[in-house]
């Protein structure tokens, strides 16, 4: 049916187009939805209210935060929503390389969080990316927020020859055209956390400071671009949109982080009626942030909901394919750790992941354990792109499965895990390698994750949890003990591993638990 369609549209437009002189090569292009890409940074799966909800609570086995999202609740009911997204790097650039390239961080150019002392942590240029892929074929490609995938080199475009901050390292980073891949609209930056005060660079290069809470802002952008504001994009072409919004991202302390009207949502509840799960410790010194986190995730779900008020009032509801996602979650005092992400726990792992498109796909929940790699070819084949996937891409296309549960694609068995830290440094000081300090898998009932030391690489700490019996994660079970589960889980990490080229694989890491050549 949708082959018949695009056939049909398309000779629609090559008949209207007959008399031209010159037709244009892509008279198909009306076919095409338009994509918008919502992604919210260290936005938990767990944190959406809906999960709490009939239709979605006996889906999942977790109680979901105590939150307000109303308008994520209303978009669950009329998307697919998967239970069980991973982010397999979960980290700001590492997952973002995998994002815009489908590939894993060592393939993707950002096997780190980018800085200017990680030279070996960017963006790849000749990465064909998922904006040169949607450009290439008639999309209109607009960018908004965080991007955070650059190596910074002093090319601010207000102070020739300098870094875009001061600090040392630097981290934010102006992406000048060469490097925007396809995106012909911008409004970005690198990374930067003043939540009241951010700041972004436009198409041009010119730098805004709208003192407005980030994700309200960028909101408001893209309702801008999609009334078409100022000329800013061309109406004859369907459009593709990346929101990377910073909130809810730390800091988280005062009402400088969110909005007011939201924080009094939280302001008054008792700590431990906000962190409920079982794992997480209210007396933790970070305990009070869980205010402010929720409260930026309700603005999150406010600033979100504009963009989905434009796109009705529009009439751009039914041919839009409206995607939210995250970058990886946030611990908030679970497992006694201050490191909010970066770990394979649930809560740092598993990002929320909602598809719309009233066209073509029915509402229902869904456990496909989708990984970070294959949401470019995931959203390539939703757009009815799947055959301009790149060769190099190493995700794959489960549109499939969002237009029909019973699509005969086969389900991946789990997803990996992986961490990375700063290897060897040059005289200067500047990271050159990288250095692969854990691996694991996570499998529909397990989580599993091998951590090695740098200089003999041998097993220096590992966890193991059945997350089906429990699944808050409380009881790191003894390798030894189930030695059958670590066979079967080590046997599928392996073959992933060696699919995919990672260094584990290459330097045969842990040969003697991980079967690489079966
Ligand atoms: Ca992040």
């Amino acid at each position: 049916m949708r082959n018949e369609l695009t056939f049909l549209l398309g000779g629609l437009g090559a008949l209207t187009l007959q008399g031209c002189k010159a037709p244009k090569p892509q008279s198909d292009q009306v076919a095409h939805p338009n994509v918008i890409y919502v992604f919210p940074d260290q936005y938990r799966n767990q944190a959406m209210e809906f999960w709490g909800q009939e239709g979605f609570r006996q889906r999942v086995n977790f109680r979901n935060d105590p939150v307000h999202t109303p308008n994520l609740n209303q978009f669950a009911r009329q998307s697919v929503v998967l239970t069980s997204a991973m982010s397999n790097c979960p980290l700001s650039s590492p997952h973002r390389g995998i994002l815009l390239t489908g590939m894993y961080p060592n393939k993707s150019g950002v096997p780190l969080n980018c800085n200017a002392s990680r030279p070996i942590s960017s963006l790849r240029e000749d990465a064909e990316c998922v904006g040169d892929v949607f450009s290439k074929a008639g999309y209109d490609c607009a960018y908004f927020g965080k991007l955070h995938v650059d190596f910074p080199t002093p090319n601010d475009p207000q102070r020739p020859g300098q870094y875009v901050e001061d600090r040392v390292p630097a981290w934010d980073a102006y992406t000048p055209k060469e490097r925007r891949h396809g995106f012909n609209y911008w409004y970005s930056y690198g990374t930067f956390d003043v939540h009241k005060d951010p700041h972004y660079w436009d198409t041009e290069g010119r730098r805004h400071d709208p003192k407005q809470w980030s994700p309200l802002h960028e909101a408001d952008k893209v309702v801008s671009y999609l009334k078409n504001e100022g000329n800013v994009r061309d109406p004859q072409k369907p459009f593709f949109i990346m929101v990377g919004m910073n909130p809810p991202h730390s800091p988280y302390r005062s009402l400088d982080d969110c909005m007011e009207e939201d924080f009094n949502l939280y302001k008054d509840q008792p700590l431990d009626s906000l962190l409920v799960r079982p794992n997480a410790d209210p007396t933790m010194k970070k305990a009070e942030s869980a205010r402010y986190y929720f409260a930026s995730v309700t603005g999150v779900d406010r600033a979100f909901g504009r963009i989905l008020s434009a796109l009705k009032e529009l009439g751009l509801e039914e041919n839009t394919i409206v995607v939210f996602s995250s970058d990886h979650g946030e611990t908030m005092c679970s497992q006694r750790t201050d490191d909010p992400k970066n770990s394979p726990y649930s809560e740092s792992m598993n990002v929320p992941f909602l598809v719309r498109y009233p066209e073509k796909i029915q509402p229902r929940v869904d456990d496909l354990m989708l990984s970070s790699p294959d949401i470019m070819p995931t959203l390539l084949g939703l757009a009815g792109l799947g055959d301009s996937i790149p060769a190099e891409v190493q995700g794959r296309d489960y549109a499939p499965l969002f237009f029909d549960e019973n699509a005969d694609v086969v389900r991946p068995s789990g997803a990996l895990y992986i961490q990375n830290m700063d290897g060897e440094k040059d005289a200067e000081g500047l990271v050159r390698t990288y250095f692969p300090s854990a691996r694991g898998f996570k499998s529909a009932r397990y989580t599993l994750a091998l951590y090695i030391d740098r200089k003999e690489h041998k097993l220096v700490k590992s966890l193991l949890f059945d997350d089906a019996n429990d699944p808050y994660q409380m009881h790191n079970l003894p390798l030894s003990e189930h030695a059958d589960v670590v066979k079967d889980l080590c046997a599928e990490m392996g073959k992933t591993l060696k699919e995919i080229d990672d260094p584990w694989y290459r330097d045969r890491i842990l040969s003697d638990m991980i079967p690489y050549e079966e």
